[in-house]
């Protein structure tokens, strides 16, 4: 996709520092890491997010963030590791090419809880919203 910054690194055009790939999905140090380690799991086509991802890439994006997950903890020593996903604009998503974030965690580094949990359901809420997810389940 011409403009993404995510496919001129698959396509060698800018450099990043790959730590990993298979035949679907490769990966690499995030520029500006919340920790040193922090890596992005990418599809190496140009897919926006992760509904626009097929299922083999995101089982070759899963393989890899496993297999990452593993390196990357004993690598850097890490007390726990983070592995997160901003998908569209209010996801939180800045760069439009879909990416799994791992992030190596340290007692006490400050860095925030990815989900800050906000109040339990009311009667009946959660029945109604799980008979929703099912039926769009496809
Ligand atoms: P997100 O907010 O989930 O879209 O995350 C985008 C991430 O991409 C940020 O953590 C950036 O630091 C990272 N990033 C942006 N440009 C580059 C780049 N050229 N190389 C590596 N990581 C990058
Ligand atoms: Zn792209």
């Amino acid at each position: 996709m011409p403009g993404c910054i995510f496919c001129k690194i698959v396509a060698g055009g800018i450099p990043a520092f790959m730590v990993g790939e298979n035949d679907l999905a490769t990966a690499f140090l995030d520029i500006r890491p919340a920790n040193p380690g922090h890596t992005l799991v990418i599809p190496k086509r140009h897919a926006e997010n992760i509904f626009e991802t097929t299922p083999e890439e995101w089982h070759a994006m899963s393989d890899l963030v496993r297999t990452l997950s593993i390196a990357i903890e004993k690598a850097t020593d890490a007390h726990g590791l983070n592995i997160k996903m901003n998908n569209r604009e209010h996801g939180g998503q800045d760069v439009m090419h879909a990416h799994v974030h791992i992030v190596p965690r340290y007692k006490g580094d400050g860095v925030v809880k990815p989900l800050v949990q906000q109040s339990a359901y009311k009667t009946g809420e959660a029945e109604e919203l799980v008979k929703k997810i099912r039926s769009a389940t496809r």
